[in-house]
């Protein structure tokens, strides 16, 4: 499996490959822009894989899904 290293990303060149919001970097404990590969996004400061949510965000969307799932049903 290849390892992503960072590198200095010109965002007007790579524009199409980037998306506005950020993800949840576990390596820089904060949320950064990220990289879309085809199964994953990796940091652009780190090169680290990134999440959509930190632990805590993501404990809270799974809790409002669970919600969600008994009103919808
Ligand atoms: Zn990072």
């Amino acid at each position: 499996m290849k390892k992503p290293t960072a590198q200095p990303i010109d965002v007007t060149k790579t524009r199409s490959e980037f998306y506005d919001e950020q993800k949840w970097c576990e390596q820089c404990q904060q949320y950064v822009k990220f990289l879309m590969s085809v199964n994953h996004s990796y940091c652009v400061h780190c090169g680290n894989r990134v999440r959509l949510f930190s632990r805590n965000d993501s404990a809270q969307f799974q809790d409002h899904v669970q919600r969600h799932k008994w009103q919808a049903s």
